[in-house]
């Protein structure tokens, strides 16, 4: 084993390590919440009826080192080859400096969504370069923050078009020279909506095509790199919507997608220093025009102002969110890929322009002497432009040249009939001269080089400029590099600085030693459609994480497929849809969903085509069961299925579990369990004993894996034996539990999703055990009775099982003291940013309410400083009430309190600015200030700017 693959400190096991609590801890948390043993308050929280008999036997659990050693081990059972395959996939260099302070910094990867702004800048300003990056580069109007994958990305295009199109047909051109995998991934997006797909020809075949849009690819999956401008002026005369697949290296030597007219561009910005990690996490993207902006899918980072009406960042356009649209969302899409949209932006602010068209420029002229040698040995490039992929018909030849290449350590691209070379910022000459011996042929790179003349046609040469702001070109050494990074980070809250309490988000220790393999080479430079044999250690860890998993959920099959949460239950319902109609009920579409469901639930179910029925809820917040059975029995010959989320989105175990499970299959029904809140149940209750038939898996939520800032994440699924047959399928590597003719196609672009991140969690099951993933259930919950039990004499908390236990989270409830003293829940989170804190989630599932998910890995001291705080506040509403200053005047309101504020010589407010600024109970030694006081939402949404302003606008904030 080499030296970098050493840990140190397991003088113990791994499991003391995760849990925050002590044994002595447990013990004092124990007496507050009144229970006897944690045994006793496992027994009061969850019913009797769902426990788990059998103890979870995953083996014996490994120690850091072991872990690591064993990864090493699985690492030298991959291979790394030179892989020439592209297909949407390139080697890429990720400069150290980036490598080391981004993806593998927790000031990055901890962070969450940046739903709190205030807390947020430095990603948010790393989020608005991307979008100005994909703005410059596609020659479109706004951009969003990413969304999962390129294939995703086209689905997603082809269902905007739809909502827009002027055409009624429900027909849908897709480019013969698009990447299979988008392809299928767009057909299985198609067809639960009754849209009709058109392989085609877009120079050929447009013009009589009846169709609402078409997307096409530049440059082809071939390498082809053709003039589009013909066929999209004929999508657009006819009013439907050209959306155009963009490789954003291509773009900074090619005629962007706006300046050929397109409408959309989409793609995957994985070539910008993001390794291939056997199929993710990458980031891909989406521009539009500025007439679509408000149908854009994703996050879209805008620009507002605080209250002194300084520049600062925030989401935009909340409002279009699957919390308020629901089934008439957009789309289904929360957890993005933010850490990657970060390290794609930073690439480019590292290089800047010229450094990208030079990249760009070298891998051009690679492939053009590539191309001279290949026809120099008889086999012409099949198309006279290309920029970094040529095929090429090679004939009787073919097994052959295959056979010599992998001897050579090289994947070529297999595609169709010919044989396909991609080369990328990676490739040398080596690599091209070793290509020409596969091909038959000994060749000197130096000859054909002085030979050969570059071959981008004119009329698409790129003459416009790009990455023009400043950002771009003011950080080239490494040390400018260096500390732009740390600035940014300096600006964020994220888990290296404090806890994130925010419930269903399951904030928990992201540990040092399972985030270090997956950036190991024989792990992170895997191209997803290499040949299986190469990637055998992978297939290893997916086949014993896959056993791990059904042994936690009681389920039979997994898919590891699924990039999301709301990606994992758009899969899920296909599933139930694909069984469905295999027995010859296909009209089964009703969806039943509770009133209190996460907005994921019901966008998801309309993707798939089925009909929301909303179940109500009871005042305990609990599932009504007599509206489910009614509406059960109303929909009884249509019923598809239920999506119930358990734990309840409220943070209860409710007895009913089984009765509504069994109320959905007797009538012909099955049931969805979204399994987001797994991290009360792992080791304690298994929804595939309870009833549930199928469930997603929230890898970045129970299972460790950083949430990035936003994504990346996973969300497998786990299924019951029945649907194991429709769980998704893959064009290019097919699983041995799927087959040909699997009934259900891909949701992924890749076979085995982020793949590279799956070893996160594989490494947290390995050294927690069966054991330590149960304790780490029950201190999960002990934290969360504990923080309930604190709080409750402050705040009511607002949902409790007839024992009076919470689950793994808890709601508290200050409506009450809006009307008391005006206090929103509003002033409530941004107050806590004073006191060092990141706030709950705000206002889900209940308006107006604050829920607290503390996990397992938060110490006794972490909840009481946290506790601390909230009490604090509630005096501080206290003093409204008691009329010491009114609402609007109270550093509740002014919160969060800044730097400007300390420094304000003209302080005319009603408390001090310590008391602003230092409230009860806070450090000033390790204040963390944040750089914007609170951010106006209304104005930011009335003057959308979602890529960089005039620099003019900045000089004022540097003051
Ligand atoms: C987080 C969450 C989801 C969605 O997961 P993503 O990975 O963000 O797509 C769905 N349901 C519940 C209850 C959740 O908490």
């Amino acid at each position: 084993m080499t030296a970098h693959r050493k840990s140190n400190g397991d003088t113990a096991t791994f499991v003391r390590r995760h849990i925050g609590p002590s044994a002595p801890d447990v013990a004092a948390m124990l007496e507050t919440v009144g229970a006897k043993s944690v045994d006793a308050l496992m027994g009061e929280t969850l019913p009797a009826s769902i426990r788990q008999v059998a103890p979870l036997d995953l083996g014996k659990p490994l120690s850091e080192t072991e872990a690591i050693a064993h990864m090493g081990e699985l690492a030298a059972q991959n291979q790394v080859f030179t892989s020439l395959i592209g297909q949407g996939y390139s080697g890429t260099i990720l400069p150290a400096v980036i490598q080391r302070n981004i993806l593998e910094n927790p000031a990055w990867y901890t962070a969450y969504t940046p739903y709190q702004p205030e807390i947020s800048q430095g990603r948010l300003e790393a989020l608005f370069n991307f979008q100005t990056m994909i703005c410059d580069l596609t020659g479109l109007d706004v951009a969003n923050a990413s969304l999962l994958d390129e294939a995703t990305a086209a689905a997603e295009a082809m269902a905007l078009a739809e909502r827009h199109s002027q055409v009624k047909a429900k027909a849908f051109l897709v480019d013969k020279d698009v990447h299979p995998q988008t392809l299928a991934v767009m057909r299985t997006r198609a067809e639960p909506l009754g849209w009709n797909l058109i392989v085609g020809d877009p120079l050929a075949d447009l013009d009589k095509a009846d169709v609402l849009g078409a997307l096409l690819q530049y440059p082809g999956t071939s390498g082809a790199v053709r003039d589009l401008r013909q066929a999209i002026a004929t999508l657009r005369a006819k009013g439907a919507l050209a959306i155009v697949a963009a490789d954003l290296l291509a773009l900074t030597l090619l005629a962007s997608p706006g300046e050929l007219g397109a409408d959309i561009a989409i793609g995957s910005a994985q070539r910008f220093g993001v390794p291939m990690g056997y199929g993710g996490p990458h980031a891909a993207y989406m521009a539009v025009r500025d007439a679509l902006k408000r149908s854009l899918p994703g996050r879209i980072v805008g620009l507002s102002v605080d209250s002194r009406g300084a520049p600062a960042y925030r989401l935009a356009l909340q409002t279009r969110e699957q919390h308020i649209r629901r089934e008439k969302a957009t789309s289904n899409i929360c957890t993005a890929q933010v850490l990657l949209a970060v390290i794609a932006s930073m690439y480019a602010v590292y290089h800047g322009p010229e450094g990208l068209a030079q990249i760009a420029r070298t891998v051009h002229r690679r492939t053009a002497v590539l191309a001279a040698g290949l026809r120099k040995l008889g086999f012409a490039p099949q198309s006279e432009s290309f920029f970094d992929t040529v095929t090429v018909d090679a004939g009787a030849h073919r097994n052959a040249i295959v056979a010599r290449a992998t001897s050579e350590r090289i994947n070529l691209g297999l595609g169709g009939a010919g044989l396909r070379i991609a080369l990328d910022e990676t490739t040398t000459p080596a690599t091209i001269e070793a290509v020409w011996r596969a091909f038959g042929g000994t060749l000197s790179y130096a000859e054909i080089d002085a030979a050969t003349r570059e071959t981008l046609p004119d009329a698409l040469k790129r003459t416009t400029g790009f990455l023009t702001h400043p950002v771009f070109h003011a950080h080239r050494s490494e040390t400018e590099m260096l500390r732009y990074m740390r600035k940014l980070s300096d600006r964020d809250l994220a888990l290296d600085r404090a806890m994130i309490p925010l419930g269903s988000c399951t904030m928990k220790l992201n540990a040092t030693t399972e985030m270090m393999p997956l950036t190991w080479p024989e792990f992170a430079t895997l191209h997803p459609f290499a040949p299986r044999e190469q990637a055998a250690g992978y297939h290893a860890l997916f086949a014993r994480l896959e056993k791990w998993l059904c042994d936690i959920t009681g389920y039979d099959a997994i898919s590891l497929q699924p990039n999301s949460g709301a990606q994992g239950e758009y899969a899920g319902l296909l599933a139930i849809r694909g069984y469905h109609s295999s027995r010859g009920e296909s009209h089964r579409k009703i969806c039943l969903i509770p009133s209190s469901a996460h907005g994921t639930n019901p966008a998801s179910a309309a993707m798939v085509g089925m009909d929301v029925v909303v179940v109500a809820c009871e005042k305990n917040g609990d599932v009504d069961v007599n509206d489910l059975r009614a509406k059960a029995e109303k929909h009884s010959n249509d019923l598809a299925a239920v999506m119930i989320t358990y734990p309840s989105t409220h943070g209860v175990f409710e007895e009913h579990i089984r009765e509504i499970c069994d109320i959905v299959h007797d009538h012909g029904g099955q049931v969805y369990l979204d399994g987001a809140n797994l991290n009360a149940q792992v080791g304690l209750s298994r929804p595939g004993d309870y009833g549930a038939d199928v469930s997603h898996l929230n890898l970045h939520k129970t299972f460790c894996i950083p949430h990035g800032g936003g994504g990346p994440g996973m969300g497998p699924i786990g299924v019951k034996a029945h649907l194991a047959p429709f769980l998704p399928s893959h064009p290019e590597n097919r699983h041995p539990a799927t087959n040909a003719d699997a009934p259900v196609g891909p949701v992924s672009a890749a076979p085995f999703g982020s793949a590279s991140i799956l070893t996160i969690s594989y490494i947290y099951i390995l050294m927690m055990g069966g054991e330590g993933l149960k304790r780490a259930t029950e201190i999960a919950i002990l934290n969360a009775n504990y923080v309930a039990a604190r709080l409750e004499p402050h705040f009511p908390v607002l949902y409790k099982n007839a024992k009076g236990r919470v689950a793994h989270e808890c709601i508290v409830d200050p409506r009450q003291l809006k009307t008391t003293s005006g206090v929103t829940v509003d002033d409530i989170a941004k107050r806590l940013i004073d006191y060092g804190f990141h706030a709950p989630t705000m206002s889900f599932p209940v308006p107006g309410t604050l829920m607290i998910e503390p996990t397992e890995s938060e110490s006794k001291a972490e909840l009481d400083r946290f506790c601390d705080a909230m009490i604090a506040i509630r005096k501080e509403i206290a003093e409204v009430e008691s009329g010491r200053f009114k609402i609007e005047a109270s550093p509740l309101r002014h919160a969060p309190h800044t730097v400007h504020d300390i420094a304000d010589d003209n302080w005319t407010r009603a408390y001090t600015r310590a008391e602003g600024c230092f409230p009860a109970g806070t450090s000033r030694t390790d204040k963390y200030w944040c750089p914007v006081g609170r951010v106006d939402n209304v104005y930011g949404d009335r003057n959308l700017v979602c890529s960089c302003p005039p620099v003019s606008d900045y000089a004022e904030a540097a003051e």
